[in-house]
């Protein structure tokens, strides 16, 4: 997805500092003639692939900060200033979601290391296909049988999923969903049992 397409400012904001470090065109090109600006963008577009990454921190945002006034106050020309512009501008008018990425999510879902799955056990059959679909091992249940005494509810195991979105459309019942807001506490849920019965024999 281009830059044009996406809703993300955070994306967007990486692509078009990623476009002018990296452009092969002299007119728009970044030409390394000066410090501020060849260092200040080169780490912006890494703050921000890290932040996408889901490795962000407090700390980013205001190295993002920094960043922009430097490039502005120490570029020569007119391109590395209009960079920090648009940095700055970043910061300024999406803030809130640059904190939300920092915090885990992204709010276009266009991040895919922010967006978080989970199970809905109201609406989840345990017909175990998303198990069975899921590459990394990171979905754990297990179906009622006949001759087992509870079941454990299917759940997504936060820290082993590597955010691949495959169990997403397996599911015949629309039980997994993308979280809107995975909060500071999404890898705190454990497995229940829950019991069905004992065993007849
Ligand atoms: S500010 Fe202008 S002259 Fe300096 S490195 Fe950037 S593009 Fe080159
Ligand atoms: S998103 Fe991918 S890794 Fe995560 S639980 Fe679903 S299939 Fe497994
Ligand atoms: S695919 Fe859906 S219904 Fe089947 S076990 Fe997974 S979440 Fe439950």
């Amino acid at each position: 997805m281009s830059q044009h397409e996406s809703k993300c400012p955070v994306k967007v904001t990486r692509l078009k500092l990623h476009e002018f470090y990296y452009s092969d065109d002299p007119k728009t090109q970044m030409c390394s003639k000066c410090h501020p600006c060849k260092l200040g963008i080169y780490d912006a577009i890494k703050i921000l692939e890290i932040v996408q990454a889901g490795k962000g921190g407090e700390v980013h945002a205001s190295l993002l900060r920094r960043i922009a006034r430097d490039v502005k106050d120490g570029s020569m020309c007119k391109k590395g200033k209009d960079h920090a512009d648009i940095l700055s501008a970043f910061l300024d008018a999406s803030g809130a979601e640059l904190e939300k990425h920092i915090r885990g999510y992204c709010s276009s879902n266009e991040c895919a290391q922010l967006v978080t799955y989970d199970i809905d056990p109201t609406l989840c059959t345990m017909c175990d296909k998303c198990r069975e679909a899921c590459p990394s091992f990171a979905i754990e249940g297990q179906k009622i049988e006949p001759y087992k005494t509870g079941f454990t509810p299917y759940r997504i195991r936060q820290k082993r999923c590597t955010h691949c979105g495959d169990c997403l459309p397996v599911c015949p019942e629309g039980a997994i969903f993308i979280v809107a807001d995975p909060g500071p506490d999404a890898d705190e849920k454990k497995p229940e049992r829950h019991a069905v019965g004992t065993c007849p024999v």
